[in-house]
């Protein structure tokens, strides 16, 4: 585990195929917020270290509320990722974003209610700046490199993250289709946080599977993994891109979103504290 890896792939395990890397191998890490969804697998595309992580687990094992994304966030920070790319299955709550088409998401609105979504507590407070969930830069560029490849896409739009695991009731879907939102998830929070907590650039590459209740039909199991497994060759696709395409250099907000954002006083930081979540203020607190 010495390599530091550039980007990483967070997704089902549908949509990574080792194929299109070289020097394929598996860690198993461990953090303070405890074990990864599962180990984690790094390779080489060209000059660029990838890594994938299933945020299910191999067998889709963890259910999006179990899902330990403090701990798939840090390990992916010690492995030194600088960009994160998600892949996500969403309902639509538009008429015009039909199954099978990709929304590149530019906000968020949170519907989770159970979810350890920051890395400072127990004696540490940060409050980082989140008005802009997805990293603008990366986005566009993921959003070009899906036009340019012929895709159904749409760049921007409000992702509705769910708790789940249960689908919407009707009224739940018409509320946010009446609010305007476009898509709706299961996964997005409380990714986004930790990544921009962790100063890496996150973007989502959402595909459609189903128009979401409001639509009258009902969201049935079948319907939603057929059209995930017709989306997930357009995933590759895009990811593989992007890979070749994104400097793994970020030029962007979320590289500092940390700088002026820890308000605990420094002196009174454990050394304890310190220690655990060096690989994320480490730079900001001196030793
Ligand atoms: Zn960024």
């Amino acid at each position: 585990m010495t390599d530091k890896v550039d980007i990483a792939i967070i997704g089902g395990s549908g949509i990574y195929d080792t194929n299109m890397l070289d020097r394929v191998r598996t860690v198993d890490m461990d953090t303070p917020f405890g074990k990864p969804s599962d180990s984690i697998t790094i390779g080489e595309h060209g000059d660029r270290t990838v890594c994938f992580l299933p945020r299910h687990g191999t067998g889709h094992r963890i259910s999006p509320s179990e899902i330990n994304s403090r701990a798939n966030i840090f390990a992916l920070k010690k492995l030194g990722v600088r960009r994160i790319i998600a892949a996500s299955a969403v309902g639509s709550l538009k008429k015009e974003l039909a199954p099978l088409d990709i929304v590149i998401p530019d906000q968020i609105y949170d519907r989770t209610r159970s979810r350890p979504s920051t890395f400072f507590e127990d004696g540490i407070v940060a409050h980082i700046g989140f008005a802009d969930p997805f990293c603008p830069e990366m986005s566009s560029a993921i959003a070009d490199i899906a036009r340019s490849g012929g895709y159904s896409v749409k760049e921007g739009g409000t992702y509705v993250c769910m708790e789940g695991p249960q689908f919407s009731t009707r009224a739940e879907s018409r509320v946010y289709q009446a609010l305007g939102f476009d898509i709706i998830g299961m996964t997005a929070i409380p990714e986004a946080k930790l990544a921009r907590e962790a100063e890496i650039c996150y973007s989502m590459i959402a595909t459609v599977t189903d128009y979401d209740v409001w639509h009258e039909e009902d969201v049935t199991i079948e319907q939603v993994i057929g059209n995930a497994v017709k989306n997930e060759a357009a995933v590759k696709d895009i990811i593989v891109e992007a890979i070749e395409k994104i400097s793994p250099e970020q030029h962007c907000m979320c590289r500092d979103a940390l700088a002026g954002a820890i308000t605990t006083a420094p002196e009174m930081i454990f050394h304890e504290t310190r220690r655990r979540l060096d690989p994320l203020i480490g730079r900001y607190l001196k030793k």
